[in-house]
This record gives C-alpha cells, sequence and structure tokens, in this order.
C-alpha cells in the first residue's frame, strides 16, 4: 500500500527498532512511546482495522497474540504485566491505518482508557 507507513516499515523503507519478527507479523518500538516498554505489532499484510479482519484472515490475529506473548517475555514484562490495545477508527484513537496491537508495560499503567 503506497502511503502507508507501516508497510513501508516492513519492506524497510522506514527504520525501525524491530523486536521480534516471524514470516506473519513484525513487532518494533513505538517511536513515541506512552510507558516505558511500548511495543507496535502489526501483520506483514496491510489490513487497514480490526473491522478487516474477516474470518478468511483470523489467522492474522492468532499470529498477531502469539507475538504479543512473546514480545512481553522479550522485554522482561510478561510477569509483572502488560496491556494490549487496538485503537479502531477515529473516535477509537486510530492514526494509522495498518492494523496494529500497542504492548504497553513497564510500569503501573493508569487505569484511564486514553
Ligand atoms: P494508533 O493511534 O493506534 O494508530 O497508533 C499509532 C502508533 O504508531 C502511535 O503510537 C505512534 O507513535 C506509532 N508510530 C507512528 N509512526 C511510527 C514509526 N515510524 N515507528 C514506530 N512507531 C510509529
Ligand atoms: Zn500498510
Amino acid at each position: 500500500m503506497g502511503d502507508c507507513i507501516f508497510c513501508k516499515i516492513v519492506n524497510g523503507e522506514i527504520p525501525s527498532s524491530k523486536v521480534y519478527e516471524t514470516a506473519k507479523v513484525l513487532a518494533f518500538d513505538d517511536i513515541n512511546p506512552m510507558a516505558p516498554v511500548h511495543v507496535i505489532i502489526i501483520p506483514k499484510e496491510h489490513i487497514p482495522t480490526l473491522l478487516d479482519v474477516t474470518s478468511e484472515k483470523m489467522d492474522v490475529l492468532e499470529a498477531m497474540v502469539s507475538a504479543a506473548q512473546e514480545v512481553a517475555k522479550i522485554k522482561g514484562i510478561d510477569e509483572k504485566g502488560f496491556r494490549t490495545v487496538i485503537n479502531c477508527n477515529k473516535e477509537g484513537g486510530q492514526i494509522i491505518f495498518h492494523l496494529h496491537v500497542h504492548v504497553l508495560g513497564g510500569e503501573k499503567l493508569k487505569d484511564e482508557l486514553n
């Protein structure tokens, strides 16, 4: 997808601080972290939002959940705890329209939604 920042990261056109990678997903540090640990997990395939995850694409969510588990272990926040967030569309706070999971941790997170 021509103008998509996250597709450009997948293609290596924009650098990223890679945390974890499989054939289906890529995880990298968020450029503007909201917590001591803030990792973004994306499918390598361009899927705009959570609403575009059709039944044929559910394997992508499985790969993203598995990646979140691995990222939490790699960052050492699995035992203490962490938060996963998927923003969807404008009022959900989605800014980049390439599906992604935020993995946040490394401190006691506030209980606010945003
Ligand atoms: P969202 O509001 O859910 O669409 O979140 C998009 C996230 O992507 C934000 O937390 C941004 O800080 C992050 N982000 C934007 N550009 C980059 C980039 N080039 N590398 C890493 N993270 C990015
Ligand atoms: Zn994309």
